[in-house]
């Protein structure tokens, strides 16, 4: 077993991640994702809107 973040051996410690910095990373990657699933549709959305108007000005 490794561990999700880095990959790297996993500490009894953390389990199951390898250190205190991956456990909270991925407590932050939860935490955000979850924050987030309501307006992931629209943000997806939006950047889609927001890619091609970037392009279209670049090109203007
Ligand atoms: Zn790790």
């Amino acid at each position: 077993m490794s561990c999700p973040i880095c990959a790297g051996i996993v500490s009894d410690k953390y389990k199951p991640f390898c250190s205190k910095r991956c456990a909270e990373e991925d407590l932050g990657k939860w935490l955000k994702g979850s924050y987030r699933i309501p307006v992931n549709d629209l943000e997806d959305i939006e950047e889609n809107e927001k890619n091609p108007k970037e392009v279209r000005t670049f090109i203007n």
